[in-house]
């Protein structure tokens, strides 16, 4: 069994090796390490020791690239995109949305200067954390949910050079096709270079039903060189929102899918569990996660994140410590 927990906040080796130390203990085999483009600038020798250290302890660490020219998920900002406007998506509404286009060449060279760092600190693996085109409502701004992105010149491109047509300006199935093909084309021209490099790569994508069920995520999983599939399901929006929320019809399906996935390309599957957000009394939802997805067969499970998101305020369960108690004991039992 494959058990990992996310990781970041401090970058004190005397702070963050105790940690590490607890998430061991909690019999984790490996850790996924935010690696924020502050991090890349100001803190590469402290990751570089923190990475070390996860390696000395007998786990594999994977480097998340967070919030990273605003491509991925994570709460923090890109300062890429602050520097070079020219690089941002173009939503259907006309705004300029502070995160880069997938498709920008330039953008993509920026992301293989991030693997570079990466790998320089000491990656088992790149962790390409919800990779995605323009999500309306991440951005704190009021707008419709049928808002979407992109419509750049750089897309509206290669949208006439693939189709012999203008990119529209509503959203319909070939736009969809479209942007399908674009996020194979990222990840697959990333996951390579990566490869490149010897290191593994793990792709995690957005648990969006609609996508999940068109067959886009075995394509996904077929890309060269990736080396597991997974998705991050959280349940506690959906519960919160639903008084007729049932566990099982809500995450079976994710789990069915990522077992496809991985093993139609004989790669890992894995589903990520919440460890955020989680309100008083409803702790016993980990265990109760965990034992579906082993059910479903699903062989490597992880957690958003260390100790209950304690360390951050916006994130924080409301009882952090029985949180990650609650993980590491559902760990402890899966051998
Ligand atoms: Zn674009």
């Amino acid at each position: 069994m494959n058990k990992g927990i996310s990781y970041f906040g401090s970058r004190l080796p005397e702070h963050v090796f105790p940690d590490l130390k607890k998430i061991k203990d909690a019999t984790c085999t490996y850790v996924v390490h935010t690696f924020s483009e502050e991090d890349m600038m100001f803190y590469r020798g402290n990751m570089k020791s923190i990475v070390a250290e996860t390696k000395k302890l007998g786990m594999k660490a994977h480097i998340d690239p967070w919030g990273v020219a605003g491509l991925f998920g994570g709460e923090t900002f890109s300062y890429y995109v602050a520097r070079e406007l020219g690089v941002r998506q173009v939503t259907s509404e006309g705004r300029l949305a502070p995160l880069a286009c997938l498709n920008n060449p330039e953008a993509r060279n920026f992301m293989r200067s991030w693997v570079d760092a990466a790998v320089e600190i000491g990656a088992d693996s790149i962790f390409w954390d919800e990779p995605h085109f323009y999500v309306p409502g991440w951005f704190g701004f009021s707008e419709p949910k049928s808002e979407w992105g992109c419509r750049c010149g750089v897309c509206k491109k290669m949208y006439r050079d693939m189709y012999g047509e203008e990119l529209p300006e509503t959203m319909n199935p070939q736009v969809i096709a479209f942007q399908d093909e674009c996020l194979i084309s990222f990840l697959t021209e990333m996951c390579a270079y990566t490869a490149e490099k010897g290191c593994e790569n793990t792709v995690c994508m957005l648990p969006n039903e609609e996508v999940r069920d068109s067959g886009f995520w075995r394509r996904v999983g077929s890309i060269k060189h990736i080396s597991s599939f997974g998705t991050d399901p959280y349940w506690i929006p959906r519960k919160k929102a639903d008084p007729k929320f049932n566990m099982d019809s809500f995450l079976r399906p994710f789990c069915r899918e990522v077992r496809y996935v991985a093993e139609t390309n004989n790669i890992g599957g894995h589903i990520w569990i919440q460890n955020f957000h989680i309100p008083a009394g409803w702790e016993p939802d980990i265990e109760q996660v965990a034992s579906i997805a082993v059910e479903e067969g699903i062989t490597d499970l992880t957690a958003w994140t260390f100790y209950g998101a304690k360390g951050m305020s916006s994130l924080c369960a409301d009882q952090p410590e029985k949180v990650w108690e609650t993980l590491a004991r559902v760990y402890s039992s899966l051998g």
